[in-house]
């Protein structure tokens, strides 16, 4: 319903990014136009000149989100979903929001599936969340064989919903890291990707109120010195992998360096690193030679 006199969707973002800005929250253009342009289902660069009033309904929900965010929810959790690539990705509060770091990580194994010439690839992809790299590579490179797994049952759920409305093949197991997956994908792995928890314990609390309150801690945690799921994934991938298997990993800023060596040193080759938007090191690609 309209009322005369209803505020424009100009006047509801100029009030809204007033507000956040007085409150101090990070992005507050960005946040309300983003949160304006998608409950209207028009392009934030169309929003300033819309003059005409706004429904009671409209401008009823916008109010709760401005609200939200102005508690520090992400915009992606407020929404619901996240645009990640060329994909809109659904979430729920055990996913992890997809980020644009994540973006270049799924260049570097796309490079990599591409530079390989065996057939089919068997992708694996390990701690999947909302499915945003398993199904970027299932669908960028549709004669991969995607696989994905996730400890959460609640993100396979998500995961396999995106992976459905996004129509890509990607097969989902719940599995703790590789645990039951030799009995299924034993030596068979070619490209195996993942980007694990690696946020030392002790610098969650200082993370942005974002990350830190809304993020599933246990996608954020890498344990005292953040590199504990690189070890055990070094450890445990072998059974998995075939000869000349290639390893791609999302790093934090500062590990690509460690992240090499702790691969070296199980028995990985370090063939290089991937640079994200920013230019800072985000993935780490390393090969494994099962004969010597
Ligand atoms: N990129 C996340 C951050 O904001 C961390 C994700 C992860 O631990 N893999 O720090």
């Amino acid at each position: 319903m309209v009322q005369t006199g209803a505020p424009s969707a100009r006047q509801l973002l100029r009030n809204a990014v007033e507000r956040l800005t007085q409150a101090d929250i990070p992005e507050p253009v960005a946040s309300a136009e983003v949160l304006l342009a998608e409950l209207l289902c028009v392009r934030r660069s169309e929003l300033v000149s819309r003059e005409e009033p706004q429904t009671n309904e409209e401008i009823a929900l916008y109010e709760t989100w401005i609200s939200r965010r102005l508690q520090r929810e992400p915009v992606q959790r407020i929404l619901g979903y996240a645009y990640f690539r060329n994909l809109r990705l659904e979430l729920d509060g055990y996913t992890l929001i997809p980020r644009p770091d994540t973006e270049s990580v799924v260049d570097a194994a796309l490079e990599v599936i591409e530079s390989r010439d065996d057939g089919t690839c068997r992708v694996l992809d390990l701690g999947t969340g909302s499915g945003a790299i398993a199904i970027s590579l299932a669908s960028e490179q549709p004669s991969s064989d995607v696989h994905a797994t996730d400890n959460s049952e609640s993100s396979l759920r998500v995961a396999r919903r995106n992976a459905v409305r996004t129509g890509s093949k990607v097969r989902f197991y719940r599995t703790d890291l590789f645990m039951g997956l030799d009995a299924l994908l034993a030596n068979s792995v070619d490209v195996l990707v993942s980007n694990p928890p690696y946020v030392r314990s002790a610098q969650i609390e200082t993370l942005a109120q974002e990350v830190r309150d809304w993020d599933p801690r246990t996608a954020l945690d890498g344990g005292p010195d953040g590199l504990g799921f690189y070890r055990r994934i070094f450890a445990e991938a072998a059974p998995l992998l075939k000869n000349m298997a290639d390893v791609v990993l999302e790093v934090g800023d500062g590990q690509a360096e460690t992240v090499l060596e702790l691969g070296q040193c199980a028995g990985y080759e370090p063939m290089g690193r991937h640079t994200d938007l920013t230019g800072t090191p985000r993935a780490v690609w390393l090969r494994w030679r099962s004969w010597g």
